[in-house]
């Protein structure tokens, strides 16, 4: 497309940085309908990561042909969701949302809070109109799970967030054998004392599903409601 000139480089353009797109969804973008934009490769390894073929792969589509796609359904469509891999690792990133935003669209980022310069630089600029940040674990147990040392960006994302107008959403993906009731407790509280208020979301791993790494089958046994507090209210996502 012709107007991505003015502000995505041609280099920019070119590189194939996404894995895939998947064209309609009406589960992950909460009250909207969206397309699904996949950025190849993350800076975490999840142990239960169900998208090993987009962490380790690389890219098949530009964000030229990215545009085409989404200018090809902007009547069906409301939101776009950028998710990985880890989409604010991708160069050119605030310059591919400028474009898609030019289409009506709103915009979703899915994060696993390690880039806090790149969201904020999205969020200053007006960018965002939803994240969903992933609290991973405790930080005992944070390199365990990620294979990373990256909750300090959690931290900062996440502060970022709180200080910030845009809507978001914290969420954990919990294996019964990686992480305990007193993990999450103690995350619940982390949550409260840096202030946040609202929505926790809960995520069952998926047991049988490929993943990163072979995990053991997953039984829940913790009645995550019982740690709701005042101000933060978990919600089991099935
Ligand atoms: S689950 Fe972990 S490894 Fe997989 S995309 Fe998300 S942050 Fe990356």
């Amino acid at each position: 497309m012709s107007t991505n000139k003015e502000y995505i480089s041609q280099n920019k353009a070119a590189a194939k940085r996404l894995y895939n797109i998947t064209p309609f969804t009406l589960l992950d973008y909460p009250g909207k309908i969206a397309c699904i934009l996949w950025f190849a490769g993350c800076n975490m390894r999840c142990v239960y990561c169900y998208n090993p073929d987009i962490v380790l792969g690389k890219g098949n589509i530009n964000y030229s042909e990215a545009l085409a796609f989404i200018q090809s359904r902007k009547h069906l469509l409301e939101g776009v969701v950028l998710s990985g891999g880890e989409c604010t690792l991708h160069k050119g990133i605030a310059a591919l949302i400028l474009e898609i935003r030019k289409l009506g669209m709103l915009i979703k980022i899915d994060t696993n809070g390690s880039n806090p310069p790149m969201l904020n630089i999205l969020l200053r600029k007006g960018l965002v109109d939803y994240v969903a940040l992933d609290f991973k674990a405790t930080p005992e147990k944070f390199f365990d799970m990620t294979r990373s040392t990256l909750f300090n960006g959690f931290e900062s994302t996440l502060s970022l967030l709180i200080n910030s107008t845009v809507d978001f959403e914290v969420r954990t993906t919990v294996h019964a054998e990686l992480l305990s009731e007193e993990d999450l407790k103690w995350m619940v509280t982390f949550l409260e004392e840096k202030g946040y208020k609202g929505t926790y979301y809960i995520q069952y791993y998926i047991n049988n599903t490929r993943t990163l790494m072979d995990l053991n089958y997953s039984v829940q046994r913790i009645n995550f409601e019982a740690l709701s507090t005042p101000d933060i209210r978990i919600v089991v996502r099935k």
